[in-house]
């Protein structure tokens, strides 16, 4: 039997054409349903659980509306990307690429860097350019996250870094495999000299095994340095970011947390990208090989022996409700987890404060902790040392885990990339929701890519 619980537009995978998309539920699994007239009809799994499905719209905040948009009134979402008139939520990441170049051969880049049919590695005058898009449209704080291809292969990376912050863009993270930074220690105190706050580092667990199959080569070791050279720099963070494959990591997720708990305060986040399907990823994709949020919580508790639990897992309410999930907590001396979060807690009570206080979080997320729990609690003793030392190891000893599911041109529907606060930036002053600029065709046609950036 099956229900119909909603209605959307959606791609066709085959001529990229929008197209009218149901949502429907069956055992369960909540599906999207799309026909195109010309080439046939698709239904693919995105949910495990209806009812969490639905609960999760009573978490969606009143989404903050972009104040300046490069385009009017959108005749067809998504082919007038920019953003439209129509587009419901501001920029809270912009990403910027610098180079489709890579030290690196990934069999799952999303980015199809090297050896893609274009070249793009621009001059600084270029990425001043992109960065002026940014404070043109962005209001502050703003936060840039530079990516590629690999964004340290520029030996210009700290000057560009340094102009970013000189043209008003508060907060800068680089995407990084690690490589660079993990042998060149000098090149990275440039970095956090031109002031880098923070790596989103490629991390795919703590095994070489799986970094033969996502990497092509062995690289626990080179991750490791890294993350030592950090520490000994000092001032920036590192959030972990795993690329979630079925059969290759899914079942070390707990393994990767408990790294990550162990190498606080340096390491402050663990970010899950389930694996989405664009690129050079060569197979065709089944519902078997994703992995939608609920089984990603599920897993995660299970591995993590309910240390922590799907329900510490709450949306941001930034994005769209089915788009991501969040937990923090504070790492004991044992480097076990103390969850803060709680799907326990129920929708918040105002929820247009929420996408303001997100929004605040990404630029200054290293306070995060000392805004939430500073103060002194009447209730407690003074000379109450174990409470004490807790508030004053949150400080520092915190962990986010959190996730987000990337849409490609099977799973993807209107109703989530209207709402896309992660917008990468255009050489021609245009801000496209990510899912939407990274995703192909069933033939590897591009939606934006290409066109971007092989002006
Ligand atoms: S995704 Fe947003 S910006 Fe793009 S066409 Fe749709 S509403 Fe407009
Ligand atoms: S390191 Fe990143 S950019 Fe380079 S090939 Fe791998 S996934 Fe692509
Ligand atoms: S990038 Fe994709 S998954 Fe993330 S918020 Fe935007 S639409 Fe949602
Ligand atoms: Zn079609």
């Amino acid at each position: 039997m099956s229900e119909e619980i909603g209605t959307t537009d959606a791609l066709c995978p085959e001529c990229l054409k929008t197209i009218h998309a149901k949502k429907i539920v069956e055992n369960d699994d909540v599906y999207i349903v799309k026909t195109c007239p010309e080439h046939g009809t698709w239904k693919v799994k995105i949910w495990s659980g209806a009812e969490h499905y639905k609960y999760l719209y009573e978490f969606a905040a009143v989404p903050k509306t972009p104040t300046k948009r490069a385009v009017g009134d959108v005749r067809d979402c998504p082919h007038d990307c920019g953003l439209c008139n129509r587009h419901l939520q501001h920029s809270c990441v912009n990403v910027v690429e610098v180079t489709n170049h890579c030290n690196l051969n990934c069999p799952v880049c999303f980015a199809t860097a090297n050896g893609c049919g274009y070249d793009f590695h621009p001059d600084i005058e270029t990425i001043r350019g992109m960065f002026q898009t940014v404070v043109d449209f962005v209001d502050s704080p703003r936060c840039v996250q530079i990516s590629g291809g690999e964004p340290t292969i520029r030996d210009d990376l700290p000057e560009i870094v340094k102009m970013a912050k000189d043209m008003g863009i508060e907060h800068i993270e680089v995407n990084t495999n690690g490589v660079r930074i993990g042998n060149d220690i000098e090149y990275l105190r440039k970095l956090r000299e031109a002031g880098v706050d923070d790596f989103y580092f490629q991390f795919d667990g703590t095994d070489d095994a799986i970094y033969m199959k996502t990497r092509g080569r062995p690289m626990f070791d080179l991750k490791q340095q890294a993350i030592k050279n950090v520490a000994e720099v000092g001032g920036i963070g590192i959030t972990l970011v795993v690329t979630v494959v079925p059969g290759v990591n899914l079942d070390h997720v707990g393994e990767i947390i408990r790294f990550a708990a162990r190498n606080t305060p340096t390491v402050k986040g663990v970010h899950f990208q389930p694996i989405f399907h664009v690129g050079r990823y060569p197979v065709d994709p089944t519902d078997d090989n994703r992995v939608n949020l609920p089984q990603l919580a599920h897993e995660i508790e299970v591995q993590t022996k309910g240390m922590l639990k799907a329900d510490n897992f709450m949306p941001t309410s930034c994005s769209n409700v089915h788009c991501d999930m969040k937990s923090l907590s504070v790492v004991l001396p044992d480097y076990s987890l103390f969850p803060l979060t709680t799907m326990a807690l129920g929708p918040p009570a105002k929820t247009d404060d929420i996408a303001n206080k997100t929004r605040k979080e990404v630029s200054e997320f290293w306070r995060f902790i000392e805004v939430s729990m500073d103060g002194e609690d009447e209730t407690r003793d003074k000379d109450d040392h174990t409470w004490n030392t807790f508030i004053k190891r949150a400080k520092t000893h915190y962990l986010t885990v959190s996730a987000m599911a990337f849409q490609d041109v099977w799973t993807g529907e209107t109703e989530r990339w209207e709402r896309c606060c992660i917008h990468v930036v255009t050489l021609d002053r245009k801000l496209i929701p990510f899912c939407l600029f990274n995703t192909t065709a069933r033939d590897g046609t591009t939606l934006y890519r290409k066109k971007t950036f092989c002006q």
